[in-house]
């Protein structure tokens, strides 16, 4: 069984087509997905979600990439945090890809959240871009190891692999690992230790080959297993089984739903 460690299904390409993508979740061996929450305006849209079905599970947190998102605190998120679904706190981080001009309130809302992981005792998701260096910084300043965490749809190099890893976070690929031009990803791919890694499809965004300029949708994170197995020289089932594993490990609240056929 699979799980997708990352998707956004609140998103209007997928949240009109609930039934037919927890169908094709079934149909692909894929048993959960987290819902991952990118503006406090949002959440209760991604909660409810969550609610709706017991293979999902929510987070909270507000993107680095919305400069005139509603600011969250500390306590706020916590709260929300609170919710028996609510099993992570992001997604957060740091993006200077997208961003122009001053960044220090990415960096002022990124502290907020690791101090709310760090209340709530959860786990961060961690979203960075073009902004590596300043990323492991804050998460040693705010010392995010204690709450722990994923460095989500991770596309940097291997030490800031290496970085993350150190501080005892899990490294997650999406779709990009199985793009043409993404060598040196798949490079940093198979160097992650079997209990660090995790999968997730970003959906409705980056859809995997073979469905690239697709919708994205938690189903297809069965093409990035295949994409690591094939990389890592070990069956498509030894890598659902390990990020599964990992995934609600590192993921404690999330319900584990255990199928009949298992
Ligand atoms: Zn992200
Ligand atoms: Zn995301």
């Amino acid at each position: 069984m699979l799980v997708d460690s990352h998707c956004h299904l609140d998103f209007p390409e997928l949240s009109g087509r609930l039934d037919e993508v927890l169908a094709s979740m079934q149909a692909n061996g894929v048993c959960h997905a987290l819902c991952v929450c990118v503006a406090l305006d949002g959440f209760d849209r991604v909660l409810q979600i969550a609610r709706s079905d017991p293979r999902l599970s929510a987070s909270v947190g507000v993107h680095p990439d919305s400069p005139d998102a509603l600011e969250p605190d500390v306590e706020t998120l916590v709260r929300l945090a609170s919710d028996p679904k609510v099993v992570a706190i992001g997604e957060t981080g740091l993006d200077y890809y997208r961003t122009e001009g001053d960044t220090e309130w990415q960096r002022e809302r990124f502290r907020v959240h690791i101090r709310a992981a760090r209340a709530a005792g959860k786990p961060l998701i961690v979203h960075t871009r073009s902004a590596s260096a300043d990323t492991i910084r804050l998460l040693r300043e705010e010392r995010a190891d204690e709450a722990g965490g994923v460095l989500h749809c991770f596309t940097e190099d291997w030490d800031t692999a290496r970085a993350g890893l150190d501080l005892g976070f899990y490294v997650s690929f999406s779709g990009i690992v199985t793009f043409r031009n993404a060598q040196p990803l798949r490079e940093v791919a198979v160097r992650i230790p079997d209990d660090r890694l995790l999968i997730e499809t970003d959906s409705p965004y980056l859809a995997p080959v073979p469905r690239r300029g697709k919708t994205n949708e938690p189903a297809w994170v069965l093409h990035v297993a295949e994409c690591l197995a094939q990389l890592r020289g070990t069956p498509v089932e030894a890598i659902a089984e390990r990020t599964t594993e990992n995934f609600f490990r590192l993921f404690r609240d999330a319900r584990r739903e255990t199928d009949a056929r298992d």
